[in-house]
């Protein structure tokens, strides 16, 4: 299907676009924009658009029409203060994670001198936290080839290679040594939920980042289990969950004999990440 067959001025296409996609003129607008990358004010300067631009925005339309995220056909998401490379395939940054960045940074007993993400997906965690701490060095991973590489070329792009080393593999496989956080936004969604997710992200993005598996904990069990041997004595684990799966947490926590450990609320009230080591103020407090 093609939105517009011949080439159209700017207000035109902005119509149609509002039209197919029933969004207002204003959104349009933006998402046009967006896709042909410009700022909106200047969209209106070129009266007569080229029929190689119509013919790349028809296209990119007709994705968003499907439900492709926008991130994926633009290739780029803004997390924080960083624009990013996202490739198709690798779980796009949500807004939750942007908070948890700021927790890591008020809840962090010492400034650290190592951390480790496990499962960096685009590189999101990794280099807010590389300007977080800006004397760190990390060690970012994730069992998706594919993941690495766009990880990679965001580290590069921020000239954080000599700081952050990528490595593909399953959570600790083959890692040595011991880190002052370690720090995962793993896949938590219960198997059973993943139907029910809107159709951009259970149609479009990876699996595999999402799936957490029966109660969705099975990655946040063996995270907080495995991890133990590879946390300093005085260090944390900062771990996104979902709120379902707080009372389990507890239970797991408490069972294995876990004592200090929090679970802080994201921005709508909702409680989303796990602290489990050394915290600031919260110490000893099985808060939540
Ligand atoms: N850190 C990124 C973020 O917050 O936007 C991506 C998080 S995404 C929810 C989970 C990531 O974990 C995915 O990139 C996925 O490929 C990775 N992953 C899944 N299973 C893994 C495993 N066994 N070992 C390492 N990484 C894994
Ligand atoms: N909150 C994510 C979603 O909207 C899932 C994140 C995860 O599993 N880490 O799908």
């Amino acid at each position: 299907m093609s939105l517009f067959r011949t080439s159209k001025n700017m207000r035109e296409i902005v119509k149609i676009v509002s039209k197919e996609l029933q969004i207002t003129r204003d959104e349009a607008e933006l998402v046009v924009a967006t896709l042909i990358a410009q700022p909106r004010f200047e969209m209106y300067l070129n009266e007569k658009i080229d029929s190689e631009t119509v013919a790349l925005l028809n296209m990119k339309l007709q994705q968003l029409k499907e439900g492709v995220p926008i991130e994926y056909i633009t290739k780029k998401v803004q997390f924080l203060d960083y624009q990013l490379v996202i490739y198709p395939g690798v779980f796009i940054p949500r807004l939750e994670t942007e908070y948890f960045i700021e927790l890591i940074g008020k809840l962090t007993t010492r400034t650290p001198k190592t951390i480790l993400e496990i499962g960096t997906g685009c590189g999101a965690i990794a280099v807010s936290l590389a300007h977080v701490f800006p004397e760190a060095q990390i060690v970012a991973t994730d069992i998706s080839p594919t993941a690495i590489d766009n990880a990679s070329e965001n580290i590069r792009h921020y000239n954080l290679r000599d700081r952050v080393t990528v490595a593909q593999c399953d959570l600790f496989a083959g890692l040595t040594g011991q880190f002052d956080i370690i720090v995962s936004n793993p896949p938590y969604v219960p198997t059973s939920r993943i139907p029910s997710l809107p159709k951009s992200v259970k149609d479009f993005e990876p699996i595999l980042a999402i799936d957490g598996g029966y109660q969705g904990v099975q990655f946040i069990e063996r995270l907080v289990r495995e991890g133990k041997q590879h946390v300093k004595s005085h260090g944390m684990m900062a771990i996104e969950i979902d709120e379902d799966e707080v009372n389990i947490l507890r239970q797991f926590l408490v069972t294995n004999s876990f004592r200090t450990f929090v679970i802080k609320k994201d921005l709508f009230g909702r409680f989303r990440y796990l602290f489990v080591g050394d915290v600031k103020n919260e110490k000893s407090k099985n808060s939540h």
